[in-house]
């Protein structure tokens, strides 16, 4: 189970636990600005569920990426350096090119393939989201079909990736999230590195605007800081 701390993963998560026996949650430090509260977010949730989790670091990803979701990478377009470290939101524009980490679902999900045939796991779980995979096309289940395809040929054991979520939007993801009563409060959802989330980045808005009006909304909260 590929776990980051956020919405999609963890509500993934709680769908998967009542269909699947979950061994392991695997966390990708990848010097995201976001790491410090991802993997406490990571390591909460799993211990919540249960599972014990594998932390695997890649250095090589951030050394090399112009992301500006890590350290070191370049500006989001257009954007000044914002107080939570992320150089604020990319205005809703259709160039992702400032916030697209080099094949970062392809390298993860390759990882924990290994992991999973090392753990005689035969599903690969992770959290997509259908409005994600209109910006990265790598969040759609053509994408998981491509993989599964790539894995059939490249593992010789019987592995495939599922995501529970691919198919929902924020707002039902949120939903399901309030149905199978996820720990809300221990949730990390931002791209920004400061002590709560920003509650002002691209990922931030689009959770608050998806908890407007439920009952989650209260239970999450986001730094105060104008
Ligand atoms: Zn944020």
């Amino acid at each position: 189970m590929l776990l980051s701390g956020g919405l999609d993963s963890t509500v993934a998560l709680a769908i998967a636990e009542k269909e699947y026996r979950l061994k392991t949650a695997l966390f990708f430090d990848y010097n995201q600005y976001a790491l410090k509260g991802e993997k406490e977010a990571a390591g909460k949730i799993a211990e919540v569920y249960g599972l014990s989790v594998e932390y695997v670091e890649l250095p090589w990803l951030a050394e090399g990426s112009s992301s500006s979701l890590i350290r070191g990478g370049g500006a989001i377009s257009g954007n000044p350096a914002d107080s939570t470290g992320v150089k604020d939101r990319y205005e809703g524009t259709e160039d992702i090119s400032s916030v697209w980490v080099e094949n970062r679902n392809g390298i993860f999900l390759n990882i924990a393939a290994a992991f999973a045939s090392w753990q005689e796991c035969s599903v690969i779980l992770t959290g997509f989201n259908r409005e994600e995979s209109i910006l990265f096309p790598d969040n759609s289940r053509e994408y998981i079909d491509a993989v599964n395809k790539a894995l059939d040929i490249g593992e010789i054991k019987n592995i495939r990736v599922e995501s529970p979520t691919v198919d929902l939007d924020k707002k039902k993801i949120v939903k399901e999230g309030i149905k199978l009563s996820i720990p809300w409060e221990l949730l990390w959802s931002c791209y920004g590195g400061g002590r709560l989330m920003c509650g002002k980045c691209e990922s931030c808005l689009k959770l608050k605007s998806a908890l407007v009006g439920t009952s989650a909304e209260k239970i999450v909260s986001f730094s105060k800081e104008k």
